[in-house]
């Protein structure tokens, strides 16, 4: 079963901190990059064959794709089913910012076939959003949140950050305990990465906002983590948590070795083996679909060992761990003979746990996976 993602580069404002792939809103691009998305999502489904592949995970990532209307979302939609032979019960997810959505678009989303929200909240501090120079404040937040649910979304999930500039410990708690209280399906904890060149960066040095030491953002992950886990939730990846069964089957794709389509410029695609990436600027992927061009960049066919590494490297990021056994017949290999020398210092240091079947990281070394995972790179 193929995933496909949809990239959706047009935001309300640039975030101070942000580097995805992503330029401010033109309602006139808008409607021309559309157009392109489904030109490009009809190529592919030719190129898989009649009656196409099938698929079972769509999500529409980003940038804002709350900024398209619910007819453009449906239209997508529909272009995917029309190219593969997307399943009944297909996950359909959308991100979403809060300051983007009333109910009415809210409703208009859930009619054109979305099926969960992947709300990017960030924090309940409003102080923090300010930092992180976010549209939205923690009310809007949390209306948006209980319009999502009003508006029949029965699959929420939370996005909040850790390690902001100035946040301390009991100020992440707080914002942990704030998304407890509202009882989404799904969180993702990320980590702040403080980019080079970054208006953040230079904000933190002109204002004197600094990010706490090591040791606290151990803390914060590991307390928010087990706060999580009493109530109910399961940590079932390094950033992701969920209530049983709700974890994102779209996003399972990337970490078991799974095929999924990018779609939209500067996305990713693996199938069988063989990786590309499109183009990354807006207007010139738009030109290429409009001269009837692939937006494609070159295809590269990863050897084996190359997809050894990264079936390692990616199912090491869940909890459960890498089926070794699995990998091992599947690449027709003895994982440990190839890597156990370099993994040993990390089983040693109790950041690594190795079973005949299953190699895990740990709670610590999920806070280390960075250094565990270049051996596999
Ligand atoms: S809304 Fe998201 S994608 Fe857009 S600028 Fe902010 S962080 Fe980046």
């Amino acid at each position: 079963m193929l995933g496909l993602y949809l990239h959706i580069p047009f935001c309300a404002a640039i975030c101070n901190y942000c580097n995805f792939n992503r330029g401010l809103f033109d309602g006139d691009l808008k409607t021309r990059y559309v157009r392109a998305l489904i030109a490009e999502i009809g190529r592919a489904g030719k190129a898989a064959g009649a009656g196409g592949a099938s698929a079972d995970t769509i999500y529409f990532g980003g940038g804002t794709p709350s900024l398209l209307t619910g007819e453009e979302v449906a239209a997508i939609i529909g272009a995917c089913r029309d190219a593969f032979n997307v399943t009944p019960d297909a996950e359909i997810t959308l991100e979403a910012n809060p300051e983007t959505v009333t109910s009415e678009t809210l409703s208009a989303l859930r009619d054109a076939g979305v099926n969960r929200l992947s709300f990017g909240v960030q924090s309940f501090r409003d102080e923090e959003l300010r930092r992180l120079t976010r549209l939205h404040g923690v009310e809007r937040a949390k209306a948006a949140y209980r319009d999502a649910r009003s508006a029949g979304f029965h699959n929420v999930s939370l996005d909040l950050m850790m390690w902001l500039p100035g946040q301390q410990v009991d100020h992440w708690l707080e914002s942990v305990d704030e998304a407890i209280a509202l009882a989404p399906d799904h969180l993702s904890l990320y980590m702040l990465e403080v980019y080079p060149n970054s208006p953040l960066r230079e904000d933190m040095a002109r204002l004197a906002w600094s990010q706490a030491p090591d040791d606290d953002v151990a803390a914060m992950y590991t307390a928010s983590m087990e706060r999580l886990e009493a109530v109910g939730y399961q940590q079932y990846e390094i950033s992701n948590v969920s209530r049983p069964g709700r974890m994102s089957r779209h996003n399972l794709k990337y970490w078991t070795d799974g095929d999924w389509f990018g779609f939209g410029c500067g996305a990713h695609s693996t199938i069988d083996g063989v990786r590309w990436k499109n183009v990354s600027a807006t207007e010139e992927y738009v030109a290429r679909l409009g001269a009837r061009q692939s937006p494609a960049g070159e295809l590269r066919r990863l050897s084996r060992d190359e997809r050894l590494g990264d079936a390692l490297f990616t199912a090491l990021r869940l909890t459960e761990g890498a089926d070794i056994a699995g990998i091992n017949a599947r690449y027709d290999v003895d994982a440990w003979s190839r890597f156990g020398e370099d993994l040993q210092r990390f089983v040693e240091f109790g950041l690594l746990e190795v079973t005949e079947d299953r190699w895990r990281l740990t709670r610590p070394g999920m806070l280390l996976a960075h250094e565990v995972m270049t051996v596999f790179v």
